[in-house]
């Protein structure tokens, strides 16, 4: 049921096919082996081993990430022992001993035989902490591909996503001599929290990009089959790490020494920030730590905090009230406060330009019983970052979601996918790519007007 005839669209949904099963293994290996953002050093060299049989040229440590930009990175002993495990879990030393240090993340490329475009895909690959359920009737549990490392789980399918990129590989390697132009695939770290981005956008991934092409399996859709073409309505968000320093005392004998770093936290009224007329907001205190004991005045209070925009000016007013607001208690308890970034990520809208070859290529896949354009997204993801890079140099962008019916929802316990919706990626994917190289989009104006 090949609509259009072509024999390359034919010829991709039958290595997308035959691959499948090996996309279904790789999954469940990452499954596996579960890393946090930063220490993504097993998964990262497992990836680009693959990447490397396949025929394309790697980039990985300094070359993928540029260490400056990095944000919210983990402290050095908790980087040294994810690298050791990854030692001990077989990844080669060799492709390690670049990332060392939390340089994780993979930009690969493959030239084929024949002129034409440059097509970008990303794909996040890290895991989160969260004890994974263990009883039977969780799948991954019930199967042996449970987390073997306690209290961190793929539970938002970035192991799918990093097992799509490599299938979507796989397909396009098979046919190199015959394809146009190249392809540029970033496997990306760090996406939860909106940290592992724009240090690959600053290390220049997707620089010469005529589109860039981003995935989520599941969000949005629980149907497997359903596809939906872009996104909009991604919010802008600053993840902030706000620490308040004060003076411990104790409580009875001498409180006026003190200074209560838990009260100045809890004095920022930072619910209170007024809303912005160009469009919705968020803000949260997700974590709040402070004391050490009843009878003595806390002297450090630690906070994490997010704020979120609709656009980034809407973002920008909320960050700057939210720092006021932090300053201004703090001043009042007679407390130093420190703030730090921890992540960050801009809005991004998808391109209508790439949504339509979604929606062409949706036809041809046998699996897809559903389709949509457009999904409104109301949270974020930093793939917003690589979008707008590429948006900005006079390329398109989209972010599309691959429906998956779900044993529990994303950051669940339970969390799990189906593994038909590895199936309908694969070929999603390689479609895509193809109509995207044999039919290039017109870029919008030249890269080098852009910056
Ligand atoms: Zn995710």
């Amino acid at each position: 049921m090949i609509a259009d005839g072509s024999p390359i669209t034919e010829r991709l949904l039958e290595q997308a096919a035959a691959l499948t099963p090996r996309v279904v293994e790789w999954r469940r290996d990452l499954h596996r082996h579960p890393e946090l953002g930063w220490t993504e050093f097993r998964t990262s060299a497992l990836i680009a081993d693959e990447l490397e049989r396949f025929g394309f040229a790697v980039r990985v440590g300094r070359e993928a990430v540029v260490p400056e930009a990095r944000l919210g990175l983990p402290a050095a002993d908790v980087l040294e022992a994810a690298w050791r495990r990854a030692q001990d879990e077989g990844a080669s030393a060799a492709r390690l001993e670049a990332m060392r240090g939390g340089l994780t993340g993979v930009v690969a490329r493959l030239e084929g035989g024949a002129p034409g475009p440059t097509i970008g895909f990303r794909f996040d690959i890290d895991a989160l902490p969260i004890l994974e359920a263990s009883d039977e009737g969780h799948r991954p549990a019930r199967d042996g591909f449970v987390s073997a490392h306690p209290g961190v789980m793929h539970a938002c399918g970035h192991d799918g996503h990093a097992a799509l990129g490599l299938g979507l590989a796989a397909a396009i390697a098979a046919l190199r001599e015959r394809w146009p132009g190249a392809l540029v695939l970033v496997f990306q770290p760090s996406e939860e929290g909106g940290r592992g981005a724009l240090p690959m956008v600053e290390a220049g991934a997707v620089d010469d990009c005529e589109a860039l092409v981003c995935c989520h399996l599941g969000a949005q859709s629980r149907i497997t089959g359903h596809v939906v073409g872009g996104v909009s309505g991604f919010l802008a968000t600053t993840k902030i790490d706000a620490v308040f320093k004060g003076a411990e005392s104790h409580a009875a004998l001498e409180p006026e020494v003190g200074r209560n770093a838990l009260l100045g936290a809890a004095t920022a009224a930072l619910h209170a920030i007024a809303r912005h007329s160009e469009g919705s907001s968020r803000i949260n205190v997700g974590v709040l730590e402070a004391g050490t004991g009843r009878n003595v005045t806390p002297g450090t209070a630690r906070m994490q905090l997010e704020v979120r925009g609709e656009n980034d000016r809407v973002l920008a007013f909320v960050e700057r009230r939210a720092r006021a607001i932090l300053e201004a208690a703090a001043a009042m308890h007679e407390l130093q406060l420190q703030v730090e970034v921890a992540g960050r990520a801009p809005s991004a809208a998808s391109d209508t330009a790439v949504i339509e070859r979604v929606r062409e290529v949706a036809r041809h896949v046998p699996e897809v019983v559903r389709y949509d354009h457009t999904v409104m997204v109301k949270a974020s993801d930093d793939a917003a970052a690589l979008m707008q890079r590429v948006q900005q140099r006079g390329g398109s962008a989209t972010y599309f979601i691959i429906g998956s019916e779900l044993a529990a929802g994303h950051h669940m316990p339970h969390f799990d996918i189906d593994d038909r919706a590895l199936g309908i990626g694969v070929k999603m994917l390689a479609l895509i790519a193809w109509s995207l190289a044999s039919r290039p989009l017109r870029r919008a104006r030249p890269a080098e007007a852009a910056d």
